[in-house]
């Protein structure tokens, strides 16, 4: 017998027939014998549509008042599934962040999970009953509902795994497991059978959004098995009964530690981005302070800058300066920066939000060199030019317009050898 939190994603639970379906893989793993929690997204497109709410009741909403409503789509879909599930003859009861409770910061619309009680979960297994739980949510210290950030409930998943002591974390999505890049995107994409929590975060954070980037965090930190799987593959299907029965060869993408891995590609995934923005300032002095009188203010006002870059000035002192923001900020960097202006000093500020970010990621490239090389002249080659780069241990990142993405994503997937069968 093992112990699992299954998390189902907006795709998954999109209708009572999705969650119907939903309720049938959970009954499988309940009848393989395990103990079960489940956690669930909102429905597809609900999280959407609360949040546009929210923006079109006031464009300055308070960010408590924001999270009382985007957090109604997950109490919708555990209700149902547990609805579901007590229809199939599985006993099951639906859990809200603030029942359990799941203990967040007080960072309302990206609160972070701080605690989670498992005695009311603990009782639910000493009862066979599964636990259905509202993802994306928590309680804050005011006593207010926190939401977790966009995407938020894999993270619920994976902090319910680590508090729970689980022997697995399966994230069911639409996609079969984690590939070599967005499917989506290419139809050469190749699925991995594991990745390491090093190259998934890494993945996660440059713009993969098949896992939020703090849910691979929390696996890494707390050694919790994260299984990408379908919620698409047919739930009785007698492979997929004797996998749970047996907990091998069970399908998905199995996101481990790097000593699990036996044969490591140099290179094992591209991520892309278009959530991003770059501003230029035009002639800034080029001496010191003038960093800190930029990104200062920025920092002050909680947003996060990505990307650097600092043109060498040619004799006149005055140099170029570029950063990226995200592309949901660029409004706000852009209103810092103006404010600060006369403590920076600059000729000309230039925002374009027209921009994309792309990454090539690997731990092989701790070892090896010529990644970034092989990368510049792939783009090169496609007459892409690159606006900023900048790399890390296991990852190189490029900045180019936004129209190019797929055109680079593809390009870049061949360059690497990661083209699967399925290559036309
Ligand atoms: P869910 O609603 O289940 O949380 P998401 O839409 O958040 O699902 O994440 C799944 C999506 O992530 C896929 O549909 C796919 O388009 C996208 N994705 C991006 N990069 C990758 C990747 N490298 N491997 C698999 N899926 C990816
Ligand atoms: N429903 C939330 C969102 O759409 C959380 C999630 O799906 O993980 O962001
Ligand atoms: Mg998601």
């Amino acid at each position: 017998m093992a112990r699992l939190v299954l998390k189902f994603g907006g795709t998954s639970v999109a209708d009572i027939e999705r969650i119907r379906v939903v309720a049938r893989h959970v009954k499988r793993e309940v009848d393989a014998g395990h103990e079960v929690a489940v956690v669930v997204s909102a429905m597809a497109g609900t999280t959407n549509q609360l949040v546009a709410w929210c923006k079109d009741a006031s464009r300055l909403h308070d960010a408590r008042e924001y999270d009382a409503v985007v957090s109604a789509g997950e109490q919708i879909t555990s209700g149902l599934l547990a609805i579901a599930l007590s229809e199939m003859g599985v006993p099951a009861r639906s859990w809200l962040g603030w029942q359990i409770p799941i203990r967040t910061s007080n960072v309302h619309g990206a609160a972070r999970i701080e605690k989670i009680e498992t005695d009311a979960l603990e009782k639910a297994f000493a009862e066979g009953r599964v636990a259905v739980v509202a993802g994306f949510q928590g309680l804050a210290d005011n006593n207010r509902i926190a939401t977790l950030g966009r995407g938020g409930s894999d993270t619920s998943a994976v902090a319910l795994a680590a508090a729970l002591g689980a022997d697995r974390c399966d994230i069911y999505t639409d996609v079969d497991g984690v590939y070599t890049t967005d499917p989506r995107m290419t139809p050469r994409a190749r699925k991995l059978e594991k990745v390491t929590y090093e190259e998934m975060l890494e993945m996660a954070s440059q713009g993969a959004k098949v896992l939020q980037t703090r849910s691979v965090g929390l696996a890494m930190v707390h050694q919790v098995r994260t299984l990408v799987r379908s919620s698409f593959d047919d739930p009785d299907d007698a492979a997929l009964v004797a996998a749970s029965r047996t907990n091998t060869g069970l399908p998905g993408t199995l996101v481990c530690d790097e000593e699990e891995i036996v044969e490591q590609e140099l290179v094992t995934g591209i991520a892309y981005s278009r959530d991003e923005a770059k501003i230029t300032l035009v002639k800034v002095a080029d001496k010191p302070g003038i960093a800190a009188a930029i990104f200062g203010p920025l920092a002050e006002a909680g947003i996060n800058v990505d990307m650097i870059v600092q043109n060498v000035s040619e004799g006149d002192a005055m140099t170029d300066l570029t950063f990226t923001v995200s592309h949901a900020e660029l409004d706000k960097a852009r209103a810092v920066v103006e404010a600060a202006s006369a403590d920076i000093g600059y000729q000309q500020l230039i925002a374009d939000g027209d921009v994309a970010k792309i990454s090539v990621i690997g731990v092989g490239m701790r070892s090896h060199t010529g990644v970034a090389q092989k990368m510049f002249h792939a783009l090169a080659d496609r007459g892409i030019n690159l606006h900023v780069i900048s790399t890390s241990e296991i990852k190189v990142s490029v900045l180019i317009d936004a129209e190019y993405t797929e055109l680079a994503v593809r390009a870049l997937h061949t360059a690497y050898g990661l083209d699967g069968d399925t290559a036309a």
